[in-house]
């Protein structure tokens, strides 16, 4: 994955051997993919390469899933984060229906002390 400092190394994303950055002699390749992911949405792709034979050879494959840094970015799409923002969403939920019985149980018993 290329970095945006152009003095720092970088690896390959198919062999993963180091690459010396361009200013440093390299002879880096970089490409900006977008296509559909494995699971169907659209995507971006970041990704560097030592030669040209691998750059080819990674663009004949099919598209990996984008980087993680992608998921800290974009909103969670996966059924594990679906799943926990629901519960999240009951606990709240769940939360404010107490509150409300609290209330009432407090209103209740001022009214009816008197
Ligand atoms: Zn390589």
């Amino acid at each position: 994955m290329p970095e945006n400092s152009a003095d720092e190394q970088w690896t390959c994303d198919l062999c993963g051997r180091a690459t010396p950055s361009p200013s440093e002699g390299g002879t880096a390749l970089t490409l900006e993919v977008s296509g559909r992911r494995p699971d169907g949405e659209w995507g971006d792709w970041y990704v560097g390469f030592c030669t040209q034979e691998h750059a080819a050879e990674w663009l004949s494959r099919p598209l990996p899933p984008p980087p993680g840094s992608d998921d800290a970015e974009a909103p969670p799409t996966s059924w594990a984060d679906r799943a926990a923002l629901t519960g999240c969403a009951l606990v709240l939920l769940g939360l404010l229906a107490l509150a409300i019985l609290g209330a009432w149980t407090a209103a209740d018993f001022l009214l009816h002390r008197t």
